[in-house]
């Protein structure tokens, strides 16, 4: 059966998969959502007998329908090699009494790797199939781990083009170094005044402003989008929601059919959709636990049915969670509106207009499947140092997020069904704030004392992806105002 794309604010009008790849954002500012979700043709058991990429393939072919084997095999075997520090890609490590699923053994150890390792392959593949001779222009606002994952994925990938933007106060010092080091003569990375909102705005902007396009299609150019509003970011994600439930059931740990939670530390709302989408292909899932951090936005949605951004935008120690307007939400009201773009689009001008809209109370009958919950900074702390004395398993700030809200979940509601949460980000990304959670007394150490302490501490080797930002040279150093934004891009591609 083929699969196809229609955006979440109009009706009519669907593309392939592969277009909807190389577009991105749909022309009226929606999102791409496959007007089915389609299931798996073979069976949870049959996977769990199948290494990652097989999994990979199982399914993506069902949703990039217009990919033929050959192709789509191409390009999962290009994403996940030895970029990976594991054979297993994603590996579950059973922890006080859970299992963390470990997204971080990519190229950039955060779990936009599991996606943006595969992305370029599919958009140069998706360009190809649709003929297209413009140079490919990736343009992407990052809240610190997007970024440095789409560079690392982009990076000298022929006829491409890639321009992150990120707060330039936004970001742990980490994060920003992983960026400004980027190397490849087709990558640019620009620091911001604004914060991560700002910078998804502006990136919006520019991708709906059909002058800009023009000028830009004259010149041999057109932008695409890395940022998890692709479909091709989405699509791969939902394949490790697969694998590490069909990892249970290979070794024992569940029984065919046996429901498994799944929490999940959320910012743009992609990940915990790709779960949601994985539970619709016949994942038996249970709870989708949706951890916020202090930016708590998503968590007040679940209890009341309002979303509301109207609030301070908080900097914590978990920022690729610093968010208030998820995007990837967006998808999950339009399934939950019975494909009503209509009402979508009408609230999305009320989210841009007053900041906030509501849901109806059927839409929110339907909500059962997610509970909402969030974790402050010292909770999220504490956390780190609780699982790290009782196991011996340093984790990072995200992760800790949801592994408090997970312990909360479950002891208010006594929910002892098997669960497995996200651990998005290797605890070296975020070496200051994961050691002085353990001991306050490697408070105002620099970052790379830090590191070497970390390693002592977990007894994890540290992962290439630091060794490497020790000692590279600042490559990136443009900063522009977020009125500028637009100014910049110009000036990079010479329009
Ligand atoms: C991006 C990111 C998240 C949030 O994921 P979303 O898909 O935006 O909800 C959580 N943790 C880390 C480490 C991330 O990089």
């Amino acid at each position: 059966m083929e699969i196809r794309y229609q955006s979440t604010r109009s009706s009519g009008e669907t593309v392939t998969a592969s277009q909807a790849i190389l577009k991105g954002l749909a022309e009226d500012g929606g999102l791409y959502v496959p007007t089915v979700i389609p299931g798996l043709d073979c069976s949870l058991e049959e996977i769990s007998k199948m290494d990652y990429q097989e999994t990979a393939y199982q399914v993506m072919k069902q949703f990039f329908t217009d990919f033929t084997e050959d192709e789509l095999k191409t390009c999962i075997n290009r994403a996940y090699d030895d970029k990976f520090d594991t054979k297993e890609i994603a590996p579950l490590v059973q922890k006080d009494g859970v299992y963390y699923l470990e997204l971080f053994h990519g190229a950039t150890i955060a779990f936009k790797d599991m996606a943006l390792s595969i992305l370029p392959h599919l958009l140069t593949t998706s360009a190809k199939k649709n003929k297209i001779t413009n140079q490919i222009v990736i343009l992407t606002a990052t809240s610190g781990d997007t970024g440095k994952a789409a560079l690392a994925g982009f990076a000298d990938v022929e006829g491409t083009r890639i321009i992150v933007f990120y707060p330039k106060n936004g970001v742990s010092a980490i994060q920003e170094r992983q960026m400004i080091t980027q190397k490849g003569s087709n990558t640019f990375v620009v620091g911001i005044t604004g914060n991560f909102d700002d910078a998804q705005s502006g990136v919006k902007a520019m991708f709906n402003n059909k002058e800009l396009a023009k000028v830009m299609d004259e010149k041999g150019y057109q932008f695409s989008s890395a940022n998890s509003i692709n479909i091709g970011r989405l699509v791969p994600q939902v394949v490790y929601y697969v694998y590490s439930y069909t990892r249970l059931l290979a070794k024992g740990e569940v029984e065919s059919g046996e429901p498994v939670n799944f929490v999940v530390p959320t910012g743009n709302f992609g990940n915990i959709l790709a779960a949601f989408y994985a539970k619709n292909m016949g994942v038996p899932v249970g709870k989708l636990i949706c951890a916020s951090n202090e930016n708590k936005v998503l968590f007040d949605f679940f209890e009341t049915g309002v979303y509301d951004r109207n609030r301070e935008f908080i900097l914590t120690s978990s920022p690729s969670m610093d968010i208030l307007i998820s995007s990837n939400l967006e998808r999950l009201l339009y399934m939950l509106s019975g494909g009503n773009a209509e009402a979508t689009q009408e609230r999305m001008n009320a989210l841009s207009g007053e900041g906030k809209y509501a849901i109806t109370d059927e839409m929110r009958g339907q909500m059962k499947d997610f509970v909402g919950g969030w974790a402050g900074e010292a909770q999220t702390a504490a956390e780190i140092k609780r699982v790290y004395e009782a196991s011996g398993y340093v984790m990072d700030t995200h992760t800790a997020v949801a592994s408090a809200v997970y312990h909360d979940y479950r002891a208010k509601t006594k929910d002892t069904a098997k669960t497995v949460i996200a651990s998005t980000a290797s605890p070296y990304k975020f070496a200051t704030s994961v050691m002085t959670a353990i001991d306050e007394k490697y408070r105002g150490m620099d970052d790379f004392t830090l590191i070497d302490e970390l390693q002592k501490t977990s007894g994890v080797k540290i992962p290439k992806a630091v060794e490497e930002i020790r000692s590279a040279p600042v490559l990136h150093d443009t900063v522009c105002e977020t009125a500028d934004m637009q100014k910049t891009v110009e000036k990079i591609l010479g329009l």
